[in-house]
């Protein structure tokens, strides 16, 4: 893949590290190309960050056939700068586009293009701790017409964002609700993609848990409305009487990088991790009987949520006192290092960019 390199006139400021929050701020430049059917490929490019100008009639602001990916890249102590796991992400939105009848870019130009992008901001990416500079490839059709059909051509592009840690008060335990009624996935739908329509149909259940004094959802399977799922970006994890539980990927809950990272350290560790259907009323059941010691949500933007809350209906669990359980604390602790390279990485999961 060649990428042809555009200069942008004139640099924007740097924004103060301790303040950066998530997705506030955009860097210089970004990553674009251009997919057309009969032609593949083609114009890779690294141009001026800006508006890109599209027709009123293109698919994408009509039928919402777009997929998009977030994964970071970290400064170390020394200097250096490092992607976590991006093959993973590579990988995973290929899936999500088959699923959107969408064009895939090959693993390796995916993780050529982002490379070469850092590289171009590498100044852009924060050295405070836990900042970084946050990854979104994207991609959506772009053809001119009203017809529902699979798109014949389509932009892929690369933006970055410095960002800051996701809670700004630190490891805070949120608050969650559990939605009985509204649901994020059903089986052969499009739950473990990554694609925008997902979180538009999504957003209605957010605004529900927020009136109610909570901060994020927990879905329930779409079929039944009787096992725990996932949060709205996160996947969610539960320590029960010394055991890990976490919801099965079979088509209706994201594969999240950080839970396949999480299962790794654990069964390491000597956890046993059952990915398996929960019920919501068993869960609820076992933060009565004191048996629900730890629940944490993971993700790229946040790493480890841990959960201080749960309601369901009427019913209200406090999980370990509203604090930051030793597990929870310990993942963090130990993910961040082999993220920011403070540990040594014995897995393999970093690649240094430059
Ligand atoms: C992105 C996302 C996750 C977390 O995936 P990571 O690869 O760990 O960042 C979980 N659930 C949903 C719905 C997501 O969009």
């Amino acid at each position: 893949m060649d990428i042809r390199f555009e200069k942008a006139a004139t640099l924007k400021e740097k924004p103060d590290q301790n303040n950066l929050g998530f997705g506030k701020y955009f860097t210089d430049y970004m990553f674009e190309m251009d997919w057309d059917k009969g032609q593949g490929w083609h114009d890779a490019r690294i141009t001026p960050y800006g508006p890109i100008p599209i027709e009123p009639g293109c698919v994408i602001l009509h039928y919402a056939q777009e997929t998009f990916e977030g994964l970071k890249a970290y400064r170390r102590d020394d200097g250096k700068i490092q992607l976590f796991r991006p093959e993973m992400n590579a990988k995973r939105m290929q899936n999500s586009n088959d699923r959107l009848c969408m064009p895939k870019v090959e693993v390796e130009d995916f993780i050529t293009a982002i490379k070469e992008l850092v590289k171009v901001e590498k100044d852009w990416v924060p050295s405070l701790p836990n900042t970084s500079l946050y990854i979104r490839p994207f991609m959506f059709a772009t053809e001119e017409a009203l017809g529902v059909h699979q798109a014949i051509s389509y932009k892929f592009l690369i933006i970055t964002s410095p960002v800051g840690a996701y809670y700004a008060e630190g490891l805070n335990p949120v608050k969650i609700m559990i939605e009985d009624e509204l649901v994020r996935a059903v089986k052969g739908g499009t739950g473990f993609t990554k694609c925008g329509g997902n979180y538009a149909g999504s957003i209605a259940g957010q605004v529900k848990a927020e009136a109610q004094g909570y901060d994020q959802v927990l879905w329930l399977d779409g079929e039944t409305r009787t096992y725990v799922e996932e949060v709205g970006s996160m996947n969610i994890m539960f320590k029960i009487d010394g055991e890990i539980y976490t919801a099965p990927i079979e088509g209706t809950v994201l594969p999240g990088v950080t839970r396949d990272s999480m299962i790794h350290l654990l069964r390491d560790w000597g956890y046993k991790v059952n990915e398996t259907h929960l019920k919501a009323t068993d869960l609820m059941q076992a933060g009565h009987d004191g048996k629900l010691e730890e629940v944490f949500g993971t993700g790229t933007a946040a790493v480890i949520s841990p959960v201080g809350q749960l309601k369901f209906k009427d019913d209200v669990v406090v999980v370990n006192n509203g604090e930051i359980g030793e597990l929870t604390q310990k993942l963090y602790d130990t993910l961040t290092d082999i993220q920011w390279g403070r540990i040594p990485d014995k897995y393999g999961w970093t690649e240094v960019v430059c």
